[in-house]
């Protein structure tokens, strides 16, 4: 190990209890999106970079959904590393099923509990720490480190990270480091994308004596929603390299999403998951509408499933289709640098070498990807993600800082 891998190590070892206790107070300042108010929670985060004197820019096109953005040039020209987080959290309604405050940040058996604890306060936690901490290394470091905290992540919303790549280019670099919660035996560097559609089905109605008089929209909604499936048999075209990752991968992609997931992981998937029809149980319902959540897997592209969509629908006058929402699937190498590099980091740090996945869920790193940047996720478990007991385990939050950071390092050394 070098003098400064060693200093990082070090640090993260000194400074454990300040870095446990931020997490902890920044799952304190609740940032539910929906609203999506995280001025408590970025307020958290200035207070603590003041507190380190270190500079940084608040890009707020919304006033309540602030961005963060800090950067520093190292002593010799190099890469650019961007470090990435969001800031804003699932919501909790009224904590029902919750064993431990929503937002309490309680440490409960070597667990951290909140929402947010893994998505993904602690993986943004983990960026905030591996820029301050590099920060101190900048007289003997390559390239340009940026640290950007963003809002509205969670609805896919325009103020966050999406804003910043479109007016802000200085956050684009050339290679984006992530900590939202995936499990360390990952690294992933591709995600499905979704495809969400409103269907809606109009017909006369009747009386509910009078069948003879009108269709059901109901009754074509279900008709509908099983000629859909036929979207999951779309067959996708990927390159050997991406085929052979996913291949290699399975046993990987069920540990960290579940048995089945890498079944799914390269099919297209259909989740009906909102329906509304009808107004009484006497009346031949003349309105139905539901939402259907497509998942698109790395080779399909939207046009490919909106023509089975629009041979499916020319059966069915009596329905529409419109878009709500669509984010293509995104992905970069799997046998990149950056991964190499988390790979050599994780086997040191844990004794296990994580695999390069493509994950079902998606993130803000996808944005990146777009513009052909690659962008890599290396987070914690994510138990209780989206729902109740959310948690990280506290020992696998700091492995997950001490890879960021000497990931950061070494990416930025090697350039
Ligand atoms: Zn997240």
């Amino acid at each position: 190990m070098n003098e400064d891998r060693d200093s990082l190590t070090q640090w993260i070892d000194n400074e454990r209890e300040r870095i446990i206790s931020f997490l902890q107070a920044f799952i304190r300042c609740k940032s539910p999106n929906p609203p999506g108010d995280t001025t408590e929670a970025a307020r958290h985060i200035m207070d603590f970079l003041r507190n380190e004197e270190l500079e940084f820019r608040v890009i707020a096109p919304e006033a309540t959904m602030p961005n963060l953005i800090a950067a520093f040039d190292g002593a010799r020209a190099g890469k650019h590393l961007v470090l990435n987080g969001h800031i804003d959290v699932f919501p909790v309604g009224d904590g029902t099923g919750w064993a431990e405050d929503p937002w309490g940040g309680k440490i409960v058996n070597g667990k951290i509990y909140g929402r947010g604890a893994c998505d993904m306060k602690a993986g943004t936690t983990a960026s905030i720490f591996t820029y301050v901490f590099l920060h101190r290394l900048r007289d003997r470091l390559k390239g340009r480190l940026t640290l950007t905290a963003v809002s509205d992540e969670e609805t896919f919303g325009p103020w966050g990270a999406r804003y910043l790549v479109k007016h802000h280019p200085e956050v684009l670099g050339d290679c984006v480091l992530n900590g939202e919660p995936g499990s360390p035996y990952t690294v992933r560097f591709g995600e499905k994308g979704p495809l969400w559609l409103e269907f809606k089905i109009r017909t006369r109605g009747a009386h509910g004596a009078y069948t003879h008089a009108s269709e059901s929209a109901i009754k074509v909604a279900q008709r509908l929603i099983g000629d859909l499936e036929l979207v999951t048999e779309i067959e996708p075209a990927v390159s050997d390299n991406i085929a052979r990752s996913l291949e290699t991968a399975r046993e990987s992609m069920d540990k960290a999403m579940g048995r089945g997931a890498a079944d799914i992981v390269s099919k297209v998937t259909l989740n009906i998951g909102v329906i509304e029809g009808g107004l009484k149980v006497n009346m031949v319902p003349f309105a139905c509408r539901f939402e259907a959540d497509i998942r698109l897997p790395l080779g399909v592209t939207k046009e490919k499933v909106m023509a089975v969509v629009g041979k499916v629908l020319a059966r069915y006058p009596q329905a529409s289709v419109t878009e709500i929402n669509f984010n293509p699937p995104s992905y970069c190498a799997p046998d990149s640098a950056m991964v190499g590099i988390i790979q050599k980091n994780v086997e040191t740090l844990g004794g296990f070498k994580p695999t390069p996945i493509v994950s079902l869920g998606g993130t803000d790193a996808r944005l990146w990807r777009y513009r052909d940047i690659p962008a890599y996720v290396y987070g914690p478990f994510p138990h209780g993600m989206g729902s109740t007991n959310e948690h990280v385990d506290v020992e696998e939050f700091l492995h997950i800082v001490r890879v960021h950071a000497l990931s950061a390092y070494d990416y930025l050394m090697a350039g």
